[in-house]
């Protein structure tokens, strides 16, 4: 059994990404060919936002907007501790200062109240001045927008989702990447929605920040690539990846459903054995991942090692908070600073998740947790 199995979905389009490969091959317009193009009025139109660019990586997504908005040094960024890195790396590459938010204990996403609070005390203490806020889309499930665009909007600052994990999720008939300002994705292989290497994209409705994530893409272009009006990167993403998400993206809806099949499955067979994954009502997740809580760091170690001597794989998103990693020593904060997000980084690990986890599989899964 694999943790993510993506041959099974390959197997269903391998015909058509072959196609699609030697088409680019064909008009070898490697960089910035006509699948870039498709793919982003594609997935604008499926998120239901005006623009779409993309770019290198999810990382690189997150990275541009915030670019964009002069974001740097004595700003300061609100996100949470409980994601990947590159959420909050991007901040400190900038020179802003990160400022980590505690999360809500069941959706694990920032909670909205600690939020009010800490730009709050940011601006209390005058030392830095409240910029933008990240909140992760985390394991696929949208976090709590409503209460934190208001926030945004209370304070007039920018708001990024990062929904890097979150392509496919929903609250009510608004589809994740359409929060906020601005929103990042990635199609790093493992996401809901991945390629077969790096990409990401940002999506927007404001046509100023669209102009400008265009020429931030390639070096701060002005009227043409050797007319640099601002600095930028080489943020493109390369057209064959462009392809290889247009094929897969024919299967996507339907694999969100899938997803939610799965996780219902899970669910079902692990009430009252584990703590499952909660879903607000009016939430759809996209399922990125399927995380449940051990009873603590040991109890999780046992369980893990009962399933891997049954050959079935798990994983620990995340074992450490980001304000306890080196990287982020200099903000000065450590243990009890953020003790939900410390306390799931001890309890929590992931199951197997993909759209084509067969029953079979669940039910072998659930009954080594049972036992
Ligand atoms: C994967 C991920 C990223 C970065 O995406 P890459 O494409 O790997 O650069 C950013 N934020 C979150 C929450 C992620 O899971």
């Amino acid at each position: 059994m694999q943790f993510i199995d993506l041959a099974k979905q390959q197997r269903l389009i391998k015909d058509k990404i072959d196609q699609r490969i030697q088409d680019v091959l064909a008009h070898g317009k490697y960089i910035m060919g006509p699948e870039i193009r498709e793919m982003e009025a594609q997935l604008a139109d499926y998120v239901g936002v005006k623009h779409c660019v993309s770019c290198a990586s999810g990382t690189d997504a997150l990275l541009m907007p915030l670019l964009a908005w002069g974001i740097g040094p004595g700003d300061a960024v609100f996100t949470t501790p409980f994601t990947f890195i590159a959420t909050a790396e991007v901040i400190q590459l900038l020179g802003a200062t990160p400022v980590f938010v505690d999360i809500d204990r069941t959706s694990y996403n920032i909670d909205p109240t600690l939020l009010d609070e800490a730009i709050e005390t940011v601006i209390a203490e005058g030392k830095l001045k409240p910029k933008a806020i990240i909140p992760v889309d985390l394991f696929g499930l949208p976090a709590d927008y409503p209460a934190i665009e208001a926030i945004a909007q209370k304070y007039d600052i920018k708001l990024l989702e990062d929904a890097a994990q979150g392509f496919g999720g929903q609250i009510g008939d608004k589809l994740a990447c359409s929060f906020g300002d601005a929103a990042s994705t990635s199609f790093f292989p493992a996401k809901p929605l991945g390629c077969y290497g790096d990409g990401g994209a940002i999506f927007t409705d404001d046509d100023d920040l669209y102009e400008k994530l265009v020429s931030i893409r390639v070096h701060g272009k002005g009227g043409d690539k050797y007319d640099n009006v601002r600095i930028g990167l080489n943020g493109r993403m390369d057209t064959l990846q462009a392809a290889i998400v247009l094929e897969k993206f024919q299967l996507f809806p339907n694999e969100v459903t899938l997803r939610n099949k799965v996780a219902k499955s899970y669910n079902e067979k692990l009430a009252g054995v584990v703590v499952t994954p909660s879903v607000p009502d009016g939430y759809l997740s996209s399922w990125a991942q399927y995380s449940i809580l051990a009873k603590d760091a040991e109890d999780r170690q046992t369980i893990q090692s009962k399933l891997k001597a049954a050959d079935i794989p798990s994983a620990i998103y995340y074992p450490k908070s980001l304000h306890q990693q080196t990287a982020f020593a200099h903000l000065g904060l450590g243990a009890g600073d953020f003790p939900v997000s410390e306390e799931m980084s001890q309890r929590i690990f992931s199951l197997p998740m993909y759209p084509y986890l067969e029953e079979q599989d669940i039910k072998t899964i659930t009954e080594v947790l049972k036992s």
